[in-house]
């Protein structure tokens, strides 16, 4: 296929963004497709120090001066005290710390006043709670561990510690009072709300009990809630994340969406790296626990300009203001508008993406259907733009958050 060529102009090598995997969780959820496991023997002092020396290895390889720091999982927030102190103690000293946002994930049950205190005098200033919903009912079918009780205690305890928190929610339950559920959580004083819709993936309990989730409770999901964040307030910057504000919005992965590069450490850390040798980018997750403190790495996958663009598609559709297509084209050495050009019309036909001067973005419509405008491309480069259907393979890694 015939690429029209721009010459690349590459973002700075400076990385900005690190994503820190804390596996361990209290119990496992019978969604959950994460890298988890509970605690065991001295797995977590094992994983404690493997963690420094991944730190100290990144920091002699790149030049980092963080923006965003964002401690997920499983569940952070379940480590003692002084194993946080650990933790941050070494990403501290190799990392450095996030200048703009230093985000901790908290699951409900594991907070109290005292530790939430703990948190903020480490530096965390956000905080993403998993309350998933303010039902019993909901939270019994999820498999969670707190009740709807303790989700409020954890984010009030959470705001009245300082911190700025976001709710994360599960939506597309049957049954689910998606209308109370979001009062519920607006009344606690959030400032920020992930909307995610429960799928059902191989492999996990779920899957193997042949739970299903049916289109109606879907799209009724997707929908609802994005009516009842708007009459709030909130505004629906990325398809699954709303914010009361532009300050509310999520820092670090604002930076996933708009292709920044990230470190990824901790076992299945995923991180996407500026090339340090040839200049080429590429991106890497780490092995699951035990090969990870083994010392293993995972495999670079090396970043074509075809790679960097379909990435860049399926992350800046995400968001509301869509991409801007010049900027595209100077970070990846393609010329987007014009190598796409048949199938950004077609999509536009179809009415699911829009194109306002140099930005282009998913409508509505597009919102909903994403995966298919974006496997729209990819069929497009499979059969070397003919704009035939082709065999479809996903390329893309989307990070744990
Ligand atoms: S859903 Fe969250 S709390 Fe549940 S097992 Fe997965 S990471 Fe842990």
């Amino acid at each position: 296929m015939t690429v029209a060529p721009l010459p690349p102009v590459k973002p700075p090598a400076t990385i900005r963004h690190a994503y820190v995997h804390v596996p361990f969780c209290p119990s496992i959820c019978p969604y959950c497709d994460f890298h988890v496991l509970e605690r065991r023997g001295d797995l977590v002092e094992r994983y404690l120090a493997r963690i420094g020396q991944e730190a100290e290895t990144l920091a002699k390889q790149y030049d980092i001066q963080l923006d965003t720091l964002y401690l997920g999982g499983g569940t952070p927030s379940f480590l003692r005290e002084g194993e946080m102190e650990a933790l941050v103690a070494s990403l501290r000293r190799w990392l450095g710390w996030g200048r703009l946002e230093n985000t901790l994930e908290v699951n409900p049950g594991t907070v109290s006043p005292g530790r939430a205190a703990h948190w903020r005098g480490l530096g965390f200033d956000r905080a993403s709670v998993g309350v998933q919903s303010l039902d019993d009912a909901t939270l019994r079918f999820l498999g969670r561990q707190h009740d709807a009780q303790a989700a409020r205690e954890a984010v009030t305890q959470l705001v009245q510690a300082g911190f700025r928190v976001s709710g994360d929610l599960i939506t597309a339950v049957a049954g689910q009072p998606l209308e109370s559920d979001i009062a519920g959580l607006l009344s606690l004083g959030v400032e920020h709300v992930s909307a995610y819709t429960l799928t059902i993936e191989p492999g996990t309990p779920f899957a193997r009990r042949g739970v299903v989730v049916r289109e109606e409770d879907e799209e009724r999901g997707f929908q609802q809630t994005e009516a009842l964040l708007t009459a709030a307030g909130f505004e629906r910057y990325e398809i699954s994340n709303y914010a009361s504000g532009l300050a509310a919005q999520s820092r670090h992965n604002r930076a996933y969406w708009t292709g920044e590069y990230f470190l990824g450490l901790g076992p299945g850390g995923a991180g996407s790296y500026p090339g340090n040798v040839d200049g080429q980018p590429f991106r890497r997750t780490n092995p699951h626990l035990h090969q990870w403190l083994a010392g293993e790495q995972g495999e670079a996958e090396m970043l074509e300009p075809l790679d960097v663009v379909t990435d860049a598609l399926f992350m800046n559709l995400r968001l509301r203001q869509g991409l801007h297509l010049p900027t595209l084209s100077r970070r990846s050495g393609v010329d987007v508008a014009a190598h796409y050009a048949p199938v950004i019309a077609e999509q536009i036909r179809l009415g699911l993406l829009a194109q306002a001067g140099e930005h282009l973005r998913a409508t509505p419509q597009g919102w909903w259907l994403l995966n298919r405008v974006v496997t729209a491309f990819l069929e497009f480069d499979e059969v070397g733009g003919t704009g035939e259907s082709g065999p479809v393979t996903t390329r893309l890694s989307v990070p744990l958050t």
